[in-house]
């Protein structure tokens, strides 16, 4: 497969797969099985508007594979969520699945619908027909859907209640649910936390200092970059730009997360923060910072923008958010790259243990569910690391000794089930 900047999002990880198999000389079946998926559903969503017109959007779910384990991935809203975009996020999933080790394959669902233009009750008959149009390829050890861009917490209760009108009572069905429907303790925060768990294994390998010394760009300021905002400035590192679909901001000596938490309750963005600046979405991403966390959407970091970059670590808080181009050229100036597969992990991780949690009726305590978390991270950091030595002689990256780990786990479940 050629490398170009034209590669659609799932060709660009494709990529990354086909490098893995062909360092593993895997057989033509199990790059064909792969390189594709196994099941695609794309459902009419029909949903009646405030002012009493319908509207017809388009959802899908895309089942990548299955080998180890149920099928599991979020839920997307948002108008670029086409059929592309969640095949690569599904394909997303069965590496990052496999890579921190939890008994799931990959999927992913996306409904093209701006959340933000929806209301509650429109959201709400969104989510409803949409569970409901994919209701029969779901269920508790078959595909378990999560919260993604645009979805929450309130959302997978939807589900789960759409859900149960059918099958009874399943709070299996969906992970990502409010603590009080059986959601875990520590999950809406556990993919920035796992963001921020990596990254200081980075640092610490990098040798780039103490958390004091540290600046820190995270470029999006929703459920991911915030909470990883919050852990790093706890940690005691200094966040000095973030930004959200409206713009950005930037404080040289660091913000009081905290205090920017409330203003965005208040007003709806980061934006007009007392005591920052203004700065675009562009500028944050070349600002001179130790890390650069972006956070929003894919593809944020092309071969266009990626000469500008200062950072000297990036760690992928958002699915895809650099090219493939743009992430070789990187990586030849020596920037470290924490891939998304390894770095956003974090969420599925946890979606994992409240799985667990739901299936045995228990709650594990929160310092419970973050002690399991930062172990399971940090030995997937250490298990990439270890592989990407071990091969040393095949000169791959940090993200293609990701993809080949995860890839040989894959490739070993579906061989021992017989597929391969
Ligand atoms: P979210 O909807 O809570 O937040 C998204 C943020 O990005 C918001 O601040 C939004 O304003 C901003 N944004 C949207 N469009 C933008 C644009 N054009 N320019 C700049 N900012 C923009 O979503 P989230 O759950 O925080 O997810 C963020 C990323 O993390 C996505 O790529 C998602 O796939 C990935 N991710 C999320 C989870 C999870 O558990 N939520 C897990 C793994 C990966």
């Amino acid at each position: 497969m050629e490398l170009t900047e034209q590669m659609t999002p799932f060709e660009a990880v494709n990529y990354f797969f086909q490098r893995a198999a062909s360092n593993q000389e895997l057989a033509d079946s199990a790059i064909a099985m792969l390189s594709g998926t196994f099941r695609e559903l794309r459902v009419q969503v029909p949903y009646r508007c405030d002012d009493g017109h319908m509207e017809i959007a388009y959802g899908y779910r895309v089942q990548h594979n299955a080998a180890r384990g149920p099928y599991k991935g979020g839920i997307r809203y948002h108008p670029d969520a086409d059929i592309d975009e969640v095949r690569a996020l599904a394909s997303l999933m069965t590496w990052k699945t496999a890579l921190v080790d939890v008994p799931f394959g990959g999927a992913k669902g996306g409904v093209q619908v701006d959340a933000t233009q929806l209301s509650e009750r429109e959201k709400e008959q969104v989510t409803r027909r949409y569970a409901d149009q994919i209701s029969h390829i779901i269920g508790p050890t078959r595909d378990i859907p999560a919260p993604d861009m645009g979805t929450n917490a309130q959302t997978m209760s939807w589900i789960m209640d759409q859900y149960g009108r059918k099958v009874g009572h399943t709070t299996q069905i969906v992970t990502g649910k409010p603590v009080p429907l059986g959601g875990s303790f520590g999950r809406e925060e556990a993919t920035g936390r796992g963001v921020v768990v990596t990254m200081e294994e980075a640092v610490r390998e990098l040798g780039l200092g103490e958390p004091e010394d540290l600046t820190i760009a995270i470029q999006g300021f929703g459920n991911v970059g915030s909470w990883a905002g919050h852990i790093a400035a706890e940690r005691g590192y200094r966040i000095v730009a973030t930004s959200d679909v409206n713009g950005g901001i930037y404080a040289a000596d660091g913000f009081k997360v905290d205090d920017l938490t409330a203003h965005v309750h208040e007003s709806g963005s980061v934006v007009d923060f007392p005591g920052s600046e203004p700065i675009s979405n562009e500028d944050l991403l070349e600002l001179d910072v130790d890390v650069l966390i972006p956070a929003a959407l894919g593809e944020v970091i092309t071969h266009e923008n990626c000469e500008a970059i200062r950072a000297k670590l990036i760690v992928e808080a958002a699915n895809h958010p650099v090219t493939p181009v743009a992430d070789y050229a990187l990586e030849d100036r020596g920037v470290l790259i924490v891939p998304d597969i390894l770095a956003n992990a974090g969420g599925v991780t946890v979606s994992y243990f409240e799985w667990v949690q739901n299936n045995q009726e228990i709650r594990w305590e929160l310092d419970d569910v973050n002690r399991r978390l930062e172990l399971k991270l940090q030995r997937a950091y250490r298990e990439c690391r270890d592989f990407q030595q071990s091969h040393a002689s095949e000169d791959m990256s940090f993200r293609e000794a990701a993809f080949s780990l995860s890839v040989e786990r894959v490739v070993e479940a579906a061989t021992l089930r017989g597929y391969l």
